[in-house]
């Protein structure tokens, strides 16, 4: 029986892992469940799925979790704070973490989760793009088993060959292909951007996620942060990650070989198949999720993205190439402008205009630990906060 932590439960991830615990009570627990603030929400999952724990990150909602659990009757135990996320994901409540928590928030629990040797099934891409060098060292050195589900990653994970030695090039691997939806303005230039509204941007075709992944969905940030989590899992350098757009969301990535062949994995865009797999890999299991239906598809399209209305995806190339901090400076700057962008304070253009700048501004800064990350985290989102001042 597997004891799984899920953090970020309240979520769109934390929903579809919860939804492929259920099916499976004779193989999957949830021992703890975790939230940032929204108290009934939780709540609500731990009556339906009893977790020994419950986890909210704002402390000062530590006191109406604890009512809740006892006024719905639950033995649930209350915790709070964010040092307590992090002591959940290195305790004996879990041998699983979903990391699932949106942004660098994610990060303590999720290193937390590889220094201590758990099954660690990544969907907080933003943790890997931080850190990747510290985290990839937590996983080997400590006997964590880093399953990707992003569905990009879990998809290479899928075709590659032997077992996963995260960072380690692969012999005969000559490239990682990452297929991208193209997000809701496929197809627009760069003038006919200028002016949509965070509703539009959040409107995706294929997939239903937060708001952040969401928009960065729509400016090719979330491929770029894709781009840099390839190169950590897999060991693959910037000119060896390519990226295509593929607007049906079914081939979720490939593999090229030296000998010619590519291999892809292919299914319904749902990431319940990812979390299925990570769940119970090796094994495979049901994950809810209906087969595909070729001849009713018809057709797969692929073309290459446009890199000139959609900036963000060469920017994270230059930071990926940049190396050190480079990649620390950009996601922070990203959340800022994002979080801006969705509270109407940016426009859509501008988030790129300030990943620029902060890299700028930032060149050449260090961070090799996790104090120093999160200070270099810290120290970019102060300056992308200037920059939204004095565009
Ligand atoms: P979401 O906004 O739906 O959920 C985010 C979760 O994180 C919620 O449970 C929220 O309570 C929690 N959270 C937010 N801020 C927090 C904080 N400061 N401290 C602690 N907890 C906090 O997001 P999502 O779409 O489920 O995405 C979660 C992660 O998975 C993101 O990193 C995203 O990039 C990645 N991901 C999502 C999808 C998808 O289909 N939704 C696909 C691939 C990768
Ligand atoms: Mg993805």
């Amino acid at each position: 029986m597997r004891r799984v932590a899920v953090f970020g439960a309240t979520g769109s991830i934390g929903a579809s892992t919860l939804d492929v615990i259920a099916r499976h009570p004779d193989r999957f627990r949830a021992t703890a469940l975790t939230a940032n603030d929204k108290v009934d929400e939780l709540v609500a999952l731990c009556v339906r799925h009893r977790p020994d724990i419950a986890v909210v990150a704002d402390a000062s909602r530590y006191a109406a979790l604890r009512d809740a659990l006892a006024g719905a009757g639950l033995h649930t135990e209350a915790r709070a704070g964010s040092e307590a996320l992090v002591e959940l994901a290195g305790s004996d409540a879990c041998d699983t973490v979903v990391a699932a928590i949106v942004g660098a928030a994610g990060l303590p629990s999720t290193l937390a989760a590889a220094r201590a040797g758990k099954r660690l099934l990544l969907a907080n891409k933003e943790a890997i793009v931080v850190a990747g060098a510290l985290l990839v060292e937590a996983v080997a050195a400590n006997g964590a088993e880093l399953l990707p589900i992003d569905s990009e990653h879990n998809a290479i994970f899928q075709c590659l060959p032997g077992p996963a030695i995260h960072g380690a090039a692969r012999p005969g691997v000559r490239r990682i292909v990452l297929t991208a939806s193209g997000g809701p303005f496929r197809g627009r230039t760069r003038a006919q951007l200028a002016e949509v509204s965070p509703d539009e941007a959040c409107a995706h075709p294929k997939w239903r996620m937060g708001r952040k992944i969401s928009v960065d969905s729509a400016t090719l940030m979330n491929k770029g942060l894709e781009v840099i989590e390839a190169h950590w899992l897999f060991g693959a350098a910037a000119d060896a990650i390519d990226v295509v757009v593929h607007p049906q969301s079914i081939v979720h990535s490939l593999v090229e070989y030296a000998d010619g062949s590519m291999l892809a994995q292919l299914g319904n865009p749902d990431m319940r198949t990812a979390l299925a797999y990570g769940l119970a890999w090796p094994d495979r299991i049901d994950a809810g999720v209906a087969p595909l239906d070729l001849a009713a598809l018809a057709r797969l399209d692929f073309e290459a993205p446009d890199r000139a209305a959609f900036p963000c995806l060469d920017l994270a190339y230059r930071a990926l190439r940049e190396g050190g901090g480079a990649a620390t400076v950009l996601n922070a700057a990203n959340e800022v402008a994002v979080s801006a962008f969705l509270q109407g304070r940016l426009g859509f253009l501008g988030i790129a205009t300030v990943l620029a700048a902060a890299l700028d501004a930032l060149h050449g800064a260090r961070a090799d630990s996790l104090d120093a990350l999160l200070a270099l985290d810290a120290e970019a989102r102060r300056v992308a906060t200037t920059l939204l001042r004095s565009p």
